[in-house]
């Protein structure tokens, strides 16, 4: 059936500027990372990038090797694109990276030059666009000197295939020297992608969103429902219609200790008594501190996105809140 987009999709959902720049976000943006391979279930897929875009959020991240295997996801957004999103493009603010293993040999990893401009004309062909709105270096890379690196996301903005560079998983030096070299360049450095959630606060440590601030970068942040972990699903065993029961590439059910899924548990009680679900004030958490543009979430049903959007109804917390939830993080 032909898809035409909800008109009340922009009602609801709130944007935030992504930092010093032209673009706002919506608070809650989706990831391809699973859930669009191959071996899923398409007419699914489609339903999660349908309601997605009738909630407002309108920002789709991909990746090159988002799969399995590998290049599948950006394939069968494509195919889904045209033939639901074409008449929105311009409404859609749709992501790329390279930077983990793509293809054999020594020029389909990393960071060189070489590999990120011949790896984002694979993405834009695979996803069947003209450009796309962000390409990200995907993670850093010690043995390329930066200033290559950084010179092939700007090549990239300049050829037009892509508007905004970002970068993913740099540390707080590197990224303030990256802004540096960006800044020297005039290329466009919107955003950083980092891990970020209750039980990895790393960006916190480093003095990344510091960082970021300074530099007047946006940060999206991944994994705040740390795979699943932080919400209510594990706690009554595991499902079998669970990331940890069915993938177990990056989720292991061996993660999901007693000590882990008791502390879950206490903070499911937190996000109870906010009248919210875990997965809720997991995000709304986040989302306290301005220097959060968006939360990347993923989900495997259409169900989970409504379930994370209505996070937005309360973002707000007490001091008595927080100060519960630091002593479970603590703990
Ligand atoms: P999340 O922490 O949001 O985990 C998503 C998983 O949590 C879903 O697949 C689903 O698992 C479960 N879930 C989501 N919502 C709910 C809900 N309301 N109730 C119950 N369970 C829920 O994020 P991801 O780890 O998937 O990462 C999100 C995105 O971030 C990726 O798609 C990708 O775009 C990006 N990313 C970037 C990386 C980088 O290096 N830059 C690395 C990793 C991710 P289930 O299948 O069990 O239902």
């Amino acid at each position: 059936t032909t898809y035409i987009a909800k008109e009340a999709r922009y009602d609801t959902m709130k944007y935030r500027r992504c930092d010093r720049s032209g673009i706002q976000l919506p608070l809650l943006s989706l990831g391809l990372w699973h859930n669009f391979g191959h071996a899923d279930d398409l007419t699914k897929a489609r339903r999660i990038l349908r309601t997605a875009f009738d909630l407002g959020i309108c920002h789709f991240d991909l990746a090159n090797n988002y799969g399995p295997p590998y290049g599948a996801a950006e394939e069968n957004f494509g195919r889904i694109f045209k033939k639901d999103f074409t008449s929105y493009r311009n409404e859609l603010l749709i992501s790329s990276k390279a930077g983990w293993d793509m293809w054999p040999g020594p020029y389909g990893n990393h960071g060189s030059r070489k590999y990120l401009i011949a790896s984002c004309d694979q993405s834009l062909k695979r996803m069947g666009l003209d450009y796309v709105d962000i390409f990200y270096h995907h993670r850093p890379d010690p043995e390329t000197p930066l200033e290559e690196t950084m010179g092939a996301l700007d090549q990239l903005v300049r050829q037009g295939k892509a508007l905004y560079v970002g970068i993913s998983q740099y540390n707080a030096k590197d990224t303030a020297r990256a802004a540096g070299i960006l800044r020297a360049l005039g290329t466009p450095f919107l955003i950083h992608q980092p891990r970020y959630n209750m039980l990895d606060r790393w960006v916190e440590d480093d003095g990344l969103l510091d960082t970021l601030e300074a530099s007047g970068v946006g940060a999206i942040v991944f994994s705040p429902l740390a795979q699943g972990i932080l919400t209510d699903k594990y706690l009554g065993g595991i499902p079998e219609d669970s990331r940890a029961k069915k993938d177990g590439r990056y989720l292991q059910t061996g993660q999901l200790t007693d000590e882990l899924l008791a502390k879950v548990s206490e903070l499911n009680a937190i996000a109870g008594n906010r009248g919210q679900s875990l997965a809720q004030m997991a995000i709304a958490w986040l989302l306290k501190d301005q220097r959060v543009s968006s939360v990347l979430v993923g989900v495997s049903k259409p169900e989970q996105l409504h379930d994370n959007a209505e996070a937005l109804k309360k973002l707000d917390f007490t001091t008595e809140e927080l100060a519960a939830i630091e002593a479970v993080l603590q703990d």
